[in-house]
């Protein structure tokens, strides 16, 4: 086993074939550094930890990126498992080197716990959201991959964990950037772990067969450089046979054999000019029968990242079908390490110049043309013009927000009753004021009470999202209402006594009802509330009673000067018809129609209510609160509201839905349907959904008599320890 001097000998070997000007002095005392700092910690499998940076970056020499990578390669497990600290860095190395150690530190932070399709996408775009700088990420996948090669020595949990997060991150990202090689390398090593049979098997075969495949491959490849030699075209040719999981692919998706699978083999030939790879095309398809359909110009059309070649398959003599790659030089190292390729070409560029550092990796995305690629353009342009944010939840999930989002807007996107009764927050198991300004990659906790007063005013000014934002007012509409019908009936009376008009004016019906009816409000509460949180004036109200008693009194007037005249007396109008309907609900001038109960907002006796005349149904009975009963509705068709009222005999049970949110923990459900029991209420249906914040929501229906047996429940079951809210649930 090669000491740990000789494998950093190696590595500085592979430095100076591609960067002879790297700083070798700050390479070496990075290593040094590392050892120093790592001391006697070991790896799993017994050898000095240095070992894992040492390899680290190898792997990022091989990939020839510049001696800060190298450097920060060296040292980026030295601030997560080491007393080493930024600052410390930053003055020995560099704030470069300092900035790229700390971003493969927040990355290797990240934990992924969730399994879910959706959620692997957002992973990815976080990664590249934390990454300011594209070394990080390509530093954090040489880290994967020397971590997936030295896997064996992990326990099999581990093992396939870490290869599902290899599998479903890394090898897409590096498939992104354009790293054929290192995606090849860590989709083999997750296959591994992942479905051992499958991987056993196909490794097995390939090795039975080596002999064979080798005598194949040398024979072809010979008869390949023999042409191209005589047509005097400069060559590169080798052959390989196509990676375990690209053959796993194939078997699995075209449900094969090994036997069966079509193309295994694949040559490649690098030559200095375009023009030459059009020449061997030209030359393979002289020597071999080419397979229709198969030729793929990638160089006229290069792929989304940035990939050039010519593809075609061919048959041979003896019948075996296989690849042919042609290529460049140049288009051959883009192929292999993709965006760390042309890395090389951005030494010297200053790396505070985003612009710039950006350009490659932005030409490379604008390439990306499927609509998934698209997406993730879409976020990665975002994150260039930062005004997202994204944060776990404390189980791991990943949730975006606008950029300058606070705990404040997370609460809210849980859910509105986390927000309101939200009374603190915790970022990274630190605790942190509501203004506290959200970074990528904090893990946002949010700590609630019950007695918690809700939202106040300047949460507001805080919150930056729009739905934050939209919760916090409605809450101020609704949970204040008594306080701000008080303000506003206070703010309308006064301002009636400056107008001179005695309140026993405005509650006159006739008065009141010609006053409200072209507004919103139905009953004068609804304008005081208005008044109070904001939405209406108190002096475009007393306007409107002005004007109307003033055309009443001139109405009255004209009306004694006709009745001077004529003394005619019209019949009195009738009082509405009152009938009942049999299930206790009274509707106003209607007899004998058909009542149902809105799903919407299931009203029980006791609530305010409204009916509304559907079409063929009868009438449906609403809460007045309903959001389905708004002002707004009514307006739209005014004929169709009707007034209803409870009857006397309201002796049946009424079916009502519930909303209780809770912090998770065992034993919910049985409290909840204890609490219910003791009320001698039946449930009629019950459903819950746990978010993955530690929260559950119940949704629950059950049936009461009135309103008064329902507030009983209610209160009940919010004195349950963890439940944080009741609601009855209405839309
Ligand atoms: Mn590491």
């Amino acid at each position: 086993m090669a000491t740990v001097e000789q494998r950093y000998q190696h590595l500085e070997k592979t430095i100076r074939g591609s960067n002879i000007s790297a700083d070798f002095n700050q390479i070496r005392a990075a290593f040094e550094y590392a050892q120093a700092h790592h001391g006697s910690q070991l790896r799993r499998d017994g050898t000095p930890y240095i070992t894992h940076p040492l390899n680290v970056a190898q792997i990022v020499a091989e990939m020839r990126l510049d001696s800060e990578s190298i450097q920060a390669a060296l040292l980026h497990d030295c601030i997560e498992d080491t007393d080493s600290t930024y600052e410390d860095i930053a003055k020995r190395f560099g704030t470069a080197v300092a900035d790229i150690v700390e971003g493969v530190t927040k990355l290797t932070r990240v934990h992924w716990t969730t399994m879910e399709e959706e959620q692997m996408e957002n992973l990815r775009k976080m990664l590249f959201a934390m990454s300011r700088d594209i070394r990080v990420i390509l530093i954090k996948i040489a880290d994967r991959l020397h971590n997936m090669r030295t896997m064996e020595y992990q326990t099999p949990e581990k093992q396939r964990k870490k290869a599902f997060e290899t599998m479903e991150i890394y090898a897409p990202i590096a498939h992104r950037l354009g790293m054929q090689k290192i995606k090849w390398e860590l989709e083999d090593l997750s296959l591994k772990y992942l479905d051992p049979i499958g991987y056993d098997e196909i490794t097995s075969a390939l090795q039975e067969r080596q002999e064979e495949y080798e005598a194949f491959m040398d024979r072809v490849q010979e008869e390949i450089v023999r042409r191209l030699d005589e047509l005097k075209i400069e060559n590169t040719v080798y052959g390989r046979v196509k990676h375990p999981y690209s053959i796993y692919r194939k078997m699995y998706a075209q449900d094969k054999t090994f036997d069966e699978v079509y193309d295994l083999f694949a040559f490649r030939v690098i030559v200095n000019t375009v023009a030459d790879c059009y020449n061997v095309l030209g030359a393979i398809h002289d020597l071999y029968k080419p397979v229709l359909g198969r030729f793929k110009d990638y160089i006229a059309m290069p792929k989304p990242n940035m990939y050039q070649s010519l593809h075609t398959t061919v048959i041979g003599d003896d019948g075996i079908p296989f690849e042919v790659q042609i290529r460049t030089y140049e288009m051959h190292a883009i192929a292999e390490y993709g965006v760390a390729a042309h890395w090389k070409y951005k030494q010297g560029i200053q790396s505070d110049n985003k612009e710039q550092t950006y350009e490659w990796i932005r030409r490379l995305l604008e390439n990306q043309e499927d609509a998934d690629a698209e997406d993730f353009i879409h976020n990665l342009k975002v994150d260039m013009f930062d005004d997202e944010v994204y944060v776990f939840t404390p189980r791991g999930d990943v949730t975006n927000l606008p950029a300058g989002a606070t705990p404040i807007d997370f609460a809210y996107s849980i859910h509105s009753a986390i927000g309101n009764s939200m009374t603190g927050a915790k970022v990274n198991g630190r605790m942190v004021g509501f203004d506290y300004v959200l970074h990528n990659g904090d893990i946002v906790e949010i700590l609630t009470s019950k007695s918690a007063k809700g939202p106040s005013r300047d949460w507001m000014q805080i919150a930056k999202s729009s739905e934050a934002r939209s919760k916090i007012r409605q809450w101020f509409k609704k949970e204040r209402r008594d306080e701000n019908i008080a303000n506003g009936r206070s703010a309308f009376e006064a301002e009636l006594k400056h107008a001179g008009i005695p309140m026993s004016a405005v509650v006159a019906p006739d008065i009141l009802e010609k006053v409200l009816k072209p507004t919103s409000f139905n009953t004068l509460d609804e304008m005081y509330a208005a008044i109070g949180y904001g939405g209406y004036t108190a002096q475009k109200a007393v306007h409107r009673f002005q004007v109307e008693l003033a055309a009443q009194q001139k109405a009255e007037k004209a009306a004694k000067a006709e009745a001077a005249k004529t003394a005619d007396n019209k019949p009195k109008p009738q009082p509405p018809k009152r009938t009942r309907s049999e299930k206790g609900i009274i509707v106003e001038g209607l007899s004998n129609c058909l009542v149902k109960f809105a799903k919407c907002c299931t009203p029980v006796p006791g609530d305010d209510i409204i009916g509304f005349i559907t079409r063929g149904y009868g009438v449906s009975v609403h809460r007045k609160d309903c959001p389905n009963a708004s002002p707004e509705h009514q307006k739209e068709e005014p004929g169709r509201w009707i007034t209803v009222s409870w009857g006397e005999d309201t002796h049946l049970n009424y079916a009502t839905a519930l909303e209780v949110v809770c912090k998770d923990r065992n034993n919910l459900l049985v409290d909840i349907s204890t609490a219910i029991s003791v009320c001698k209420v039946g449930v009629a249906n019950l459903n819950v959904r746990t978010t993955s914040d530690g929260f559950a929501i119940f949704y629950l229906t059950i049936n009461v008599t009135d309103r008064q047996q329902l507030d009983a429940v209610m209160t009940k079951i919010h004195n349950i320890p963890d439940v944080i809210k009741v609601t009855r649930t209405a839309a």
